[in-house]
This record gives C-alpha cells, structure tokens and sequence, in this order.
C-alpha cells in the first residue's frame, strides 16, 4: 500500500489513483524569467523522484508541468532588453532544458506554455463570470471569493478574516491579504496583450495553472505537486477557480516539498541567497551529486543547502559506485545464504520507505547497510556470482528510482591527475587562492587531497 501525505488534508493517505494503472499528475513549472536556481531543483528533482517511483510501482505515468511565460517578471525583464516576450523567454526555456537533462530529470509527457493557452484560460473565465464566481472592474476580471464557501481550506484559513469585495492585482501576496484574486489584467501601456471576448489583456498567474491542468489531464485528476510555497495563494486559487467552473472536486492529492533553505531561509532570488545549477557545474561539482543532495533528504523536510552537502552526497555516491565496481569483480560458484537473505530484506525495506511517503532518507540508509554488509564479505571473498547478479538487480532498480545512473562511469582519473597537478603549479607559484579553488573543486568531486613525503596524493573520500 503506498501512502502520500496529503496537504488537503493533513495526513498520509492511502494513495490509490482515479483510474486503476495511471496516475495523470500536474507540477507547478518555472517561471522563464531567468535561470531556475537550485531551491527549484529541489521541487523538480523530488517530483521526478515521484514520477520515477509511481512508475517503478507500475502506474502508468501522465505528467504536465507548466512554463510561465508570461507574467509580470517576464514581461519587465523583455521591455529591460528590449526584445519580443517571446524571444526573452526562448533562452530561459532551453536553459530550464538543459538543466533538467543534466540533472536526469524524465521528461514530463507536456510542457504546456501559457502564451499557447490563452483561449482556454478565457473560456475557463467566462464560464467563472456566467457562474457569478467573477466580475469585472475597471478592465480586469476578479474573483469573487465569498461565491465559494470552501476557499481556504488546503492553507488552512480562518474565513472569518477574509477580506471580500477588496481586491488583490498582484499575483504574489500574503495570507494577511486574502481578498479577491486577479483573474485577468486589463491592459497597460507597454505589455503585451491578447484581444479576446473578455477585452484587451492578459491572463493572471494562477488561471493558467487551472486552465491547463484540466485541458491535459481532465476535470478531475491525482496528484498535484509543488514547493510549500505555492500552497497559498496560487493552489488555494487554482482550487477556487477550478472547482466552482466544475462543480467537481479538482484534485485527489496535494503534494508539497519543503524547501531548499541557506541558514534557514528559503533559498529565492529575491533573498539574493541563490546558486543556480550553472553557478554550482561551473565550479566543478558533479551534476549527479547535486542529485543525491536533492533525493536523499525526504521531501517534507527542509534541505540546509551548503558546498559540503554536496561533497557529502559526492562521497556518498563514490561508496555505491565503489561497492558496485567490486560486484563486477566477484566470481565464484556456490551462494552466500547470509547475503542472499540481507538482499531480499533490503529490496523489502526499500519499497516499504518509499511507499511510506517516499522516505527515500530512510530509504536509502537500508542500502547503505546493505553497502557494508556487501564489502565485508567481499573483503572475505564471501561474495559468489549469483549472489553479485542478484545485487546488482537491486541496485539497477535503486538507481532507476533514484536517477542516480549508479554503475555509470566516475570521473576519469586522469582528469583528477590533471587537476591536482595544475593546483601544485599554483601552489609553487603562490596563486594559493586559484589552488584552494581547486581544492574546493575536488572536495565536490569527494576527493580529498593528502600530503605526503612523496608529494600530494589523492583518495576517495567515504
Ligand atoms: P517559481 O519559479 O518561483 O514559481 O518556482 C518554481 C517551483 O520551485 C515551485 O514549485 C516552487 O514552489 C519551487 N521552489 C521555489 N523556491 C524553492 C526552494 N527554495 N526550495 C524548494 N522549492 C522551491
Ligand atoms: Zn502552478
């Protein structure tokens, strides 16, 4: 039995899908203003990671994640650069790409784009209008709040304080400030707009998200996921505006990660506490370890990001990769009852973590045992073909759910060689600032330096 924890309503759940085999899923996507940075990773590394699981446990998969590309960062940032919206968020699209592929990220089954679904938000508005769930001021179309009783529920409001005929424009605010949202934003000098039967404008950040969730994925769908940071406003409005158009209920599961925190605040461009990805790759660190960093922590609680958290995951990493280098080595007739037994229990404590919530913490620390139990008797010469057959089965399943490409090639030595010779000649020329930084480097690979009589040697850290 899988159980997810369920934000609607407070608890884990027995997770069991609208249609018996396939669980349709929709994930809050990046806004294409600029580079996504690693606190976003965190979001879309853990959704990947659900993906990979309910795939694993033999559900057929249908995901959606949005592109916002249009809102008011996106429009401010093409008027600064003076280029087409379009044109703007291109480069951002084929960066978010980018990243994703480098950190093994599976491809949703779509992408939708705001810009490419103004009709349906519009229709999805009318309908609100006809209903007497929205009206118009002065151009734009607002929600009316008081015309659904339950608005509130998911954050958890007390609608006692809710402030109604007040209206909110911006798309962002506070739970201090509930009153009713903007649905469509009439048009102003210098943005973009679209003509429609609703007038001249554009749409607000949280339509879109229902428009198209409910066009890919129906009325009514499974899981719905996002950062804690989304669960108010946008998917308390994305519930108010879906299900008083519907009459249905909107979605069976809400899924919210915690964040990725920088001494304890949530890691955010306007904090200024960022790293995007292409910072951390071009420092050296290894992709596949930033994904350990991501998938190793369960997703309900706060990951405190700092470059010795990776190095850790690095080190982590090189333990499995060690481990699985010396399965390849093992040989020999005959079965290892002991091992053979250690490796059925693993496999079970395995999926009982993940289908608990997808602990993959705890998850993980089963294989982790595992890994000691496996290098003690290969130290024996205890470990025989088959019983190495079996485990790598095990760790090729680990690795598909995880995406930690285990068994892949490590860093080559003589790329490390070289990197450890160019910090000597640092060193020897006094550039002990340029030699710490490779250093640094090479603590992200997991490799530690040691100076010895013979000169400086490097190891693997575990
Ligand atoms: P945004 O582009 O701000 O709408 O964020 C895109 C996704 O990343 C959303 O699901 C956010 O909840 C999530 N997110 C943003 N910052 C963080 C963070 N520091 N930790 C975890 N998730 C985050
Ligand atoms: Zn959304």
């Amino acid at each position: 039995m899988i159980r997810f924890h369920n934000t609607y309503t407070r608890r884990k759940d027995e997770f069991q899908p609208l249609v018996q085999g396939e669980v349709r899923m929709y994930t809050c996507g990046p806004t294409v203003y600029d580079y996504a940075h690693i606190g976003n990773f965190r979001a879309y590394v853990w959704e990947d990671l659900l993906r990979r699981y309910l795939k694993a446990r033999g559900f057929q998969v249908t995901q959606v994640m949005n592109i916002t590309d249009v809102d008011d960062k996106t429009i401010r940032g093409s008027v600064l650069a003076g280029v087409t919206l379009d044109e703007y968020t291109e480069k951002y699209i084929q960066a978010f790409f980018e990243d994703l592929d480098a950190l093994d990220v599976e491809r949703a089954e779509h992408y939708p784009r705001a810009t490419r679904h103004i009709p349906e938000m519009v229709d999805l508005i009318q309908k609100l209008m006809q209903q007497g769930n929205a009206y118009e001021s002065k151009g734009s179309i607002y929600f009316r709040l008081d015309s659904f009783p339950p608005y509130g529920r998911l954050a958890g409001l007390d609608r006692e304080g809710m402030i109604a005929n007040f209206r909110v424009d911006s798309d962002e605010y506070e739970k201090s400030d509930v009153r009713d949202f903007v649905l469509w934003k009439g048009h102003r000098e210098g943005e973009p707009f679209w003509e429609t039967t609703l007038g001249r404008g554009r749409p607000g950040w949280h339509i879109e998200c229902s428009a198209m969730s409910m066009r890919y994925l129906g009325e009514s769908f499974d899981i719905h996921t996002g950062g804690s940071d989304n669960i108010f406003p946008h998917h308390e409005n994305e519930i108010a505006q879906s299900e008083a158009a519907t009459g249905k209920p909107f979605v069976r599961t809400w899924m919210h990660c915690a964040h990725l925190v920088v001494n304890g605040e949530k890691m955010s461009k306007s904090a200024g506490n960022f790293f995007t990805l292409r910072d951390l790759l071009q420092r050296g660190y290894d992709p596949r370890a930033i994904r350990y960093l991501l998938v190793s922590q369960h997703y309900r609680k706060p990951i405190n990001f700092t470059l010795d958290g990776i190095a850790w995951a690095a080190s982590n990493l090189n333990r499995l990769g060690d481990c699985l280098r010396r399965l390849d080595a093992c040989a020999g007739v005959g079965e290892n009852e002991i091992l053979t037994d250690a490796t059925r229990r693993t496999r079970q404590e395995f999926y009982d973590s993940m289908d608990d919530d997808l602990n993959s913490a705890a998850a993980l620390g089963f294989i982790f045992e595992l890994v000691r139990e496996i290098n003690s008797a290969a130290d024996r010469s205890e470990v025989p073909e088959r019983n190495a057959v079996e485990l790598h089965r095990l760790f090729t399943e680990v690795s598909a759910v995880f995406g930690l490409r285990l068994g892949a090639a490590p860093a080559l030595d003589q790329e490390l060689e070289a990197l450890v010779s160019r910090r000597e000649e640092l060193r020897r020329k006094k550039q002990f600032k340029e030699a710490d930084a490779i250093r640094d480097q090479l603590l992200g690979l997991g490799i530690v330096l040691e100076d010895t009589p013979e000169g400086v040697r490097w190891k693997k850290r575990t």
